[in-house]
């Protein structure tokens, strides 16, 4: 355990009630909170070759002063100071405004140590920084973000805290790890981290904190995943394969490489004796309904009943309609809100007596009343539109079900495997055969006469054209009245030529399926929609996205959307329009139009956006770092990753005492965070 936890900074001699007050502002209360206090970045100054350096470059010089520094005054109060140096046998010349406190400090023959621009013709430095001494080991500043506080006053109490607890200061990491590694201890990651010599330093500090940070984080999850494998056995599926082989025969498509061999980590999942909690990740299109309708097809086997859970009425109606046509002899029912109290009465009597085999539907699944008979297996489609507490609710419905997450945002393999340790993750990373990859196009908006051409011309065809409309600043009212006028705009163009649907959040759940409806019949051969489109909608017959203003979107979404169409042996299109501002944006967009690869475009928007943002913190449960960062250390995640399977694997963490202060460290934040599974 970290004893530096137990001492306030009122604990440090001589500390002035002013000062404890400052400290508390920063939400710093303990010793521990002041060593960790860490500088958000360091100001470089290490020495330049005076020879070798150009006009305008910031750079710090040491030097001699060789003239008598005269003060010149101008203005009201404002003044210039002004002398020459020798820095390598050249002479420079040195301005510095408004330091007045150096007047009588400062003569010939000091040594000086200036950072400023440099002007090569005039030979001269404008100073921004002037200190009056050589300073030949304090070339690297930390920086602190320390609102009212002063930096000398700060690093001067941490000075002293230092010297005054140093005797408390213990390391975590057992010196096996610490040895293996060659990481420096904590002493020095805190005199290191704050008082600096050199850059060296500072990458130790780095490498030591990034890879303690990552270890931890990466134990708890090995840590709770022993927890709960320990604690969640159930009763084994049986089932006879043929009947599965039979099945899959029967559809209407061989199944991919990547599918069968999910399948097989399924049902393999089904059979033991562990409760399953795995991921599928896989692209849209990449077929991964049908892989859960191959589990629920064993668990029914098995003489389990089943649910599926979508985050859209309209993909929860839509699995329904696939269910209820591939289990013909199954009694597969769709409960939603929308689902009148009559018939959701009746699905609630009829799922307690076991009359209903597989239950298809939205959060509804998991309001209250919705009890089941003998669950054996839950599928949660789109499972990052879901929080952690809705996917915690549909498993305690009950029993000790098997749980089968589908996930179209893909995120690579390995960061999976860190990010989500507590689950198995599976990846399809094939398409299904013949299909063609989707054509992508930029444009701007002054292109839209052409944008209507080409609309027309895959209408002309035959063809289902989706035209999403953006997402206008969170004000749901506006982007209703965006997707009315772009809906207004077709209609008219197309008028007597194709009929022009629109879809948005607003409508009623009867307007939607009778919209969705008539597009699937191909009815409604353009439709106008907000992104209520984005998840799961599949027609096939669909050959062309576009998507307006598509700056207002993020990568993974957009590729989501694209996804809606190339979805048939048939080619599809994808126009982006967008009057992009900046390189930024328009780069972003233009990598949509490079791949097609979802893992590809995560790990772009994964970089662009942060790991934060990306997971969405509050459903990712990814700790705050204070140096790491699990996307640009990636490397050391790799590597704590691997010691921390070990560590927990072999039971090291629990036995051997070098590891009890990590053991601490790990119960004591999984009681804070209640993170415990019970
Ligand atoms: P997603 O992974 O995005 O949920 P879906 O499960 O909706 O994708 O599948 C997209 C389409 O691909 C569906 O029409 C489905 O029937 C079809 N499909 C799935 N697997 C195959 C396959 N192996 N061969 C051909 N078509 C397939
Ligand atoms: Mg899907």
């Amino acid at each position: 355990m970290n004893k530096l936890i137990e001492v306030k900074v009122n604990e440090i001699k001589g500390i002035s009630k002013k000062m404890i007050e400052h400290l508390n502002e920063l939400e710093i209360f303990t010793i521990y909170d002041l060593f960790y206090y860490l500088p958000y970045r360091y100001e470089n100054y290490e020495v330049a070759n005076i020879h070798t350096v150009n006009t305008d470059d910031k750079i710090t010089v040491i030097g001699q002063v060789v003239t008598e520094p005269v003060f010149n005054y101008f203005g009201a109060r404002k003044s210039r100071l002004i002398f020459n140096i020798v820095v390598d046998d050249v002479i420079i010349k040195i301005t510095a405004f408004n330091r007045d406190f150096l007047r009588g400090k400062i003569s010939k023959g000091n040594h000086v140590t200036i950072t400023g621009k440099f002007d090569k013709n005039k030979a001269q430095i404008v100073a921004s920084e002037l200190r009056l001494s050589k300073l030949e080991n304090d070339r690297v500043e930390p920086v602190y973000s320390l609102k009212s506080l002063k930096k000398p006053f700060f690093l001067n109490v941490l000075k002293k805290a230092l010297a005054q607890f140093e005797s408390l200061i213990n390391d975590e990491l057992p010196l096996s790890l610490i040895n293996k590694y060659r990481l420096i201890s904590n002493k020095d990651v805190f005199t290191f981290a704050h008082f600096p010599v050199n850059n060296e330093q500072i990458r130790q500090v780095m490498r030591r904190i990034k890879y303690e940070e990552l270890l931890k984080f990466q134990l708890k999850i090995y840590y709770l995943k022993e927890k709960e494998h320990k604690t969640n056995l159930k009763e084994l599926k049986v089932f006879n394969p043929t009947d599965i082989n039979n099945f899959i025969k029967n559809l209407p498509f061989e199944l991919t490489g990547d599918q069968i061999n999910v399948c097989n980590e399924i049902l393999h999942d089904l059979k033991s004796e562990f409760q399953m909690n795995r991921l599928v990740q896989g692209d849209v299109g990449s077929g991964k309904t049908v892989v859960a309708a191959i589990a629920l097809y064993a668990n029914n086997l098995a003489g389990y009943q089943g649910c599926i859970m979508a985050p859209t009425e309209i993909l929860a109606e839509q699995h329904y309609d696939y269910f209820r046509n591939l289990f013909s002899h199954l009694s597969v029912r769709l409960l939603t809100s929308s689902t009148s109290t009559k018939n959701r009465n009746l699905i609630l009597t009829e799922l307690n007596e076991n009359k209903i085999d597989i239950l298809v539907g939205t959060h509804a699944l998991i309001s209250e009343g919705v009890t089941y008979h003998k669950l054996g297996l839950i599928i949660i489609d789109e499972q990052h539109r879901f929080g952690v507490n809705q996917r915690k609710s549909l498993r305690e419905k009950g029993g000790t079900p098997d749980a089968l997450f589908l996930s179209a945002t893909p995120i690579p393999r390995t960061l999976a495997l860190s990010v989500f340790g507590d689950m198995d993750v599976s990846s399809i990373k094939q398409m299904p055969k013949g299909r063609k990859v989707v054509k992508t196009y930029l444009i701007k908006s002054k292109l839209e006469d052409r944008l209507v051409k080409f609309i027309d011309q895959a209408a002309s065809l035959g063809q289902q054209v989706y035209i999403v409309t953006p997402l206008i600043d969170e004000s749901e009212k506006m982007d209703l009245e965006n997707a009315i006028s772009v809906y207004e705009k077709y209609k008219t163009l197309f008028m007597g030529k194709y009929n022009v649907g629109l879809l948005h959040g607003k409508l009623s759940n009867d307007e939607k399926e009778k919209v969705m409806h008539e597009f699937k019949n191909n009815q409604i051969h353009v439709l106008v929609s907000t992104t209520v489109v984005e998840v799961g909608v599949n027609v096939s017959n669909a050959t062309l996205m576009v998507i307006i203003d598509a700056e207002r979107f993020g990568l993974a979404q957009l590729h989501q959307l694209r996804g809606r169409v190339g979805r048939s042996d048939l080619q599809s299109y994808c126009i982006l329009v967008s009057d992009f501002q900046n390189d930024k944006t328009q780069n972003r967009l233009e990598i949509m139009t490079k791949t097609n690869d979802g893992f590809e475009i995560a790990e772009e928007d994964l970089k662009i956006r942060g790991p934060g943002d990306f997971f969405g913190s509050r459903q990712s449960g990814l700790p705050k770092f204070k140096m790491a960062d699990i996307v640009n250390d990636f490397k050391i995640l790799e590597v704590a990753r691997d010691d921390a399977k070990v560590i927990v694997e072999t039971k090291e963490l629990m036995i051997n005492p070098e590891y009890f202060a990590l053991r601490y460290y790990i119960e004591r934040q999984i009681i804070e965070n209640n993170e415990l599974f019970d």
